[in-house]
């Protein structure tokens, strides 16, 4: 029996271009990657250090398990911020850094400095319209009447984060913007980090000191609308397991939900809602076999996905099909049938594939 196994291609070249291109629409400013939820679910103990061997020299995780694995994947050097913070010394001497999401959390990791005489690198999170996470306008005035509050702290950077970068024309992106402008002219003068990905397509002023895409460097299009400017980088394909022919009126899967019209050969695919395919993709996705497109037909299932295969009566089992990537449809293409973003496609994608690093 064949290997069934559905193989998913992540172009650590193309990631490396990404963030290439990014740092360039960036410059003077510096460019982080953004590889928190296993760099968006690609592997962030590959990603990472791709990214470093590129010339990324600044990295955000969310979680303080995260930044402890990206250390020991990086060694010492590289910045590791944690964007959802951690309670002073959690980082075990690992060499993380906080990010300070509220003025309770700039007390403690100030205290802790001066504790230590050793002022705590830091990054201050100013909220400027997520009501997220990061210090509200009342503690960003508090801090502003009283400096001494950072005593003990190492600020390597201002940070602020934008709710409705995708959308170029909404009126927020330039509110925040003047908000986070306003806040940080108020308060030590320290370098500032603003824009994610879609951030750095609204104008050179929201790059600042360093950006923080995430979605982008993994193929995602920053600038919806808009033909995507990034270099795609995952390919998902899966052998066909079985091929069966099915008169007029048999139907296909749970639920019944798809009857074939006429005679029909139906192929079946080791994927399915347990792997990241969609449920909702029920009787919308579709695969590509060479430049063919296969509908998919019936309900997608825990493990198992079926394809109308009439069309391509010269596939056998073993026969490989794109299901994301390539010819089919993209991350982003398939959230939109979806009803999601190519983000959660990406986060959702499963560990029963096998990744493959390799130019896919
Ligand atoms: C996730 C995240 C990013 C990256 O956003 P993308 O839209 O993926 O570029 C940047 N900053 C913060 C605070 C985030 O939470």
């Amino acid at each position: 029996m064949m290997d069934p196994t559905a193989v998913l291609h992540i172009d650590l070249a193309a990631i490396a271009a990404n963030w290439r291109a990014l740092a360039a629409r960036a410059a003077p400013g510096a460019v982080a990657g953004v590889v928190k939820a296993n760099a968006y679910g690609l592997g962030a103990a590959r990603v990472a250090p791709a990214l470093h061997a590129g010339g990324c020299r600044h990295f955000f995780v969310a979680h303080l398990s995260e930044g402890m694995a990206l250390r020991a994947a990086l060694g010492a050097g590289p910045m590791i911020a944690v964007l959802n913070g951690f309670a002073p010394g959690a980082d075990e001497d690992a060499g993380l850094v906080p990010v300070l999401n509220s003025l309770g959390d700039v007390l403690a990791h100030a205290a802790a400095g001066r504790g230590t005489g050793q002022a705590q690198p830091a990054l201050l999170h100013l909220d400027t319209g997520m009501a997220r996470l990061g210090l509200d306008a009342g503690e960003q005035a508090r801090l502003a009447a009283d400096h001494a509050l950072l005593a003990g702290l190492d600020l390597l950077y201002v940070m602020s984060h934008l709710a409705c970068a995708d959308e170029a024309d909404h009126p927020l992106n330039a509110e925040q913007a003047a908000r986070f402008t306003r806040a940080c002219a108020v308060l030590p003068r320290r370098k500032r980090s603003f824009a994610n990905s879609s951030g750095l397509f609204l104008g050179s002023d929201y790059a600042s000191d360093l950006a923080r895409p995430g979605c982008a460097l993994y193929g995602i299009n920053p600038t919806p609308g808009a033909p995507n400017p990034m270099r795609p980088v995952i390919r998902l394909e899966a052998p066909i397991l079985q091929i069966r022919d099915i008169p007029a009126g048999a139907s296909v899967g749970y639920g019944a939900s798809f009857v074939a019209a006429c005679p029909s050969r139906i192929a079946t695919i080791a994927v399915g809602y347990a792997d990241g395919y969609l449920r909702s993709l029920s009787g919308r996705g579709v695969a590509a076999y060479r430049d063919m497109i296969l509908p998919m037909v019936g309900r997608v299932s825990m493990d198992l996905i079926t394809l109308d295969v009439t069309e391509a009566p010269g596939l056998a089992p073993g026969d490989r099909v794109t299901l994301i990537g390539g010819a089919a449809p993209s991350p982003d293409d398939l959230a939109a049938q979806a009803g999601t973003i190519g983000y959660e496609i990406l986060t959702s994608l499963g560990d029963r594939y096998r990744r493959d690093y390799g130019a896919g």
